[in-house]
């Protein structure tokens, strides 16, 4: 029996949906819906001091005015803690974390920025004002992506010990995402390859939680008219729901697809529902032209 297709698409509330946001959306819903595949919304609002109030409802009503329809109803992340803590306790029982009261200011200054496990084996109680890490494990430094091919990280960057849990007490995006995957059985992931680079760690959490990591899409970066990277969020231009047609259009295109040959095609839905119909995965960039290499990240194809 085949599996059925479940992806997702998940935007921050840090602003209106943006032209970034939209070519995730738009990526995920087409390659979900052509395999008769569902669609799932969640708001990744775990973060407070990055939202923007009214943003996650701005959201909301833009996809819906872009004709997207999502199955069953929007989650929160702000309304998942108990799944947070759960998972943590899970990985404390595993002894597969532990306490670190270092700060940024020392991480930097002790080993360039790069964490030295210096914790590990400090066996530090945990009273509320100390960040927990997780003990990496390189061996996942790297994965295959259906898009980008073979992806090959950076051992010193990207396997230090991370952070799940934040000190101020959040929990860290790493360790929700992986959560709420697996808690809504996700298994298809199609999204920006701004987060190509968290795929090891994330994997990583998934062989934590005995679970099998879902397969990845990422999607080829926006980048402004001369080839540099938007860094920010808010560098995007926000997506007018007034224009949503051509948005969509520009979207499509930019994942490399050929837009109809009539102009007929007047209505949001309608458009997606003809790009359902003719969206072609092998047409979309396997290039990583606009990959931030200044991150150290080494990606081969
Ligand atoms: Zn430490």
């Amino acid at each position: 029996m085949t599996q059925k297709w479940v992806g997702r698409f998940a935007p921050t509330p840090s602003g209106p949906l943006h032209f970034g946001s939209l070519v995730a959306a738009l990526g995920s819903y087409l390659i979900a819906r052509q395999r008769q595949g569902q669609w799932l919304l969640r708001i990744e609002d775990i973060d407070p001091p990055r939202e923007m109030p009214g943003a996650a409802q701005d959201i909301l009503s833009t996809l819906e005015a872009f004709g997207f329809e999502w199955d069953g109803p929007v989650t929160y992340q702000s309304q998942r803690t108990a799944a947070y803590e759960q998972a943590l306790d899970l990985l404390h029982s595993k002894s597969l974390v532990y306490q670190c009261d270092c700060s940024r200011k020392i991480v930097i200054e002790r080993n360039d920025g790069v964490y030295d496990k210096y914790c590990r084996n400090r066996d530090l109680i945990d009273i509320g004002d100390s960040a927990i890490r997780i003990k990496f494990d390189p061996t996942f430094a790297k994965f295959n992506d259906e898009i980008f091919g073979h992806c090959e990280f950076n051992q010193q960057v990207f396997c230090q010990d991370f952070v799940v849990r934040r000190r101020d007490g959040l929990f860290a995006y790493q360790l929700a995402v992986v959560v709420d995957d697996i808690d809504f059985g996700i298994n298809h992931i199609v999204r920006g390859a701004d987060i190509l680079d968290s795929t090891p760690r994330q994997n990583f959490l998934y062989h934590c939680f005995d679970k099998s990591a879902p397969s990845y899409f990422h999607l080829p970066l926006v980048t402004d008219e001369s080839g540099h990277k938007y860094s920010k969020s808010k560098f995007f231009p926000a997506v007018e729901p007034a224009k949503a047609c051509e948005w969509i259009l520009k979207a499509y295109i930019h994942l490399g697809q050929k837009p109809p040959e009539t102009d007929q095609i007047d209505k949001p839905d309608e458009l997606l529902n003809w790009a359902v119909s003719n969206f072609e995965l092998n047409k979309i960039s396997k290039q990583p032209i606009a990959y931030p290499t200044d991150r150290g990240g080494e990606i081969t194809t």
